[in-house]
């Protein structure tokens, strides 16, 4: 079984949830992998597979030592908003060199870079994992995109999902997590981008992406 811990507490007191694979002997030496899911609230689908990949995982252990957060920000979930209970963007809230205080409406990163615990908490299991395979679920575009050294990776996941793979997203990200770990930081980032769809095919879509992305049999 996987430990299964809090890596924080969103705004509103919600604990945020990890669970931690370890893989086989063989796989030990390879890189962490982080998953995660829902850091935008109404962008639910993530989470959703993510849940299905564990499940998965509890059958069989994937080919790197994994850590899965289905859902970051639980607040804005609960109340289908995008952003966190203080209306911040967390994917524009995090200490990158490009994090900025001047923003679009909707977009507001905070005054300070990761001054909300969700990206705090975020930060801080990297930190502590060292984990440099992180992959971001997304919606709504059909995308995957990658930052820092992740385009291998982006290319292997989208054959098998067939969405296509970029390095541009298509406007600027101050503050997101592909600019700190991706381009400051040289990791291999991914953000997969899930269309609209219903549940069980957006998994069914992106099963097979996901268990690449872990060393897994597709
Ligand atoms: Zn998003």
């Amino acid at each position: 079984m996987p430990d299964h811990f809090e890596i924080g507490k969103t705004v509103l007191g919600r604990s945020i949830e990890c669970l931690h694979f370890t893989p086989p002997d063989y796989a030990k030496e390879k890189p962490g992998a982080i998953l995660f899911g829902a850091i935008h609230g109404d962008e639910p689908l993530g989470g959703y597979c993510l849940a299905e990949l564990v499940k998965e995982l509890l059958a069989m252990p994937p080919g790197r030592e994994t850590w899965i957060v289905p859902a970051l920000n639980l607040d804005g979930l609960a109340g289908g908003s995008k952003n966190n209970a203080n209306d911040i963007d967390l994917n524009r809230s995090f200490a990158s060199a490009n994090f900025s205080t001047s923003y679009k409406p909707g977009y507001f990163p905070g005054e300070v870079a990761e001054g909300e615990p969700e990206a705090k908490a975020l930060s801080q299991l990297i930190d502590e994992t060292c984990a440099t395979r992180l992959i971001a679920l997304h919606s709504p575009f059909r995308t995957v995109n990658w930052d820092g050294s992740g385009e291998e990776l982006a290319l292997g996941m989208a054959e098998h999902n067939g969405y296509g793979a970029s390095s541009d997203i298509g406007y600027p990200t101050p503050g997101s997590f592909g600019s700190k770990y991706g381009v400051d930081g040289g990791c291999e980032v991914i953000t997969l981008e899930i269309p609209l769809l219903e549940q069980d095919e957006a998994w069914r879509q992106n099963r097979a992406a996901l268990r690449f992305a872990l060393d897994l049999p597709v």
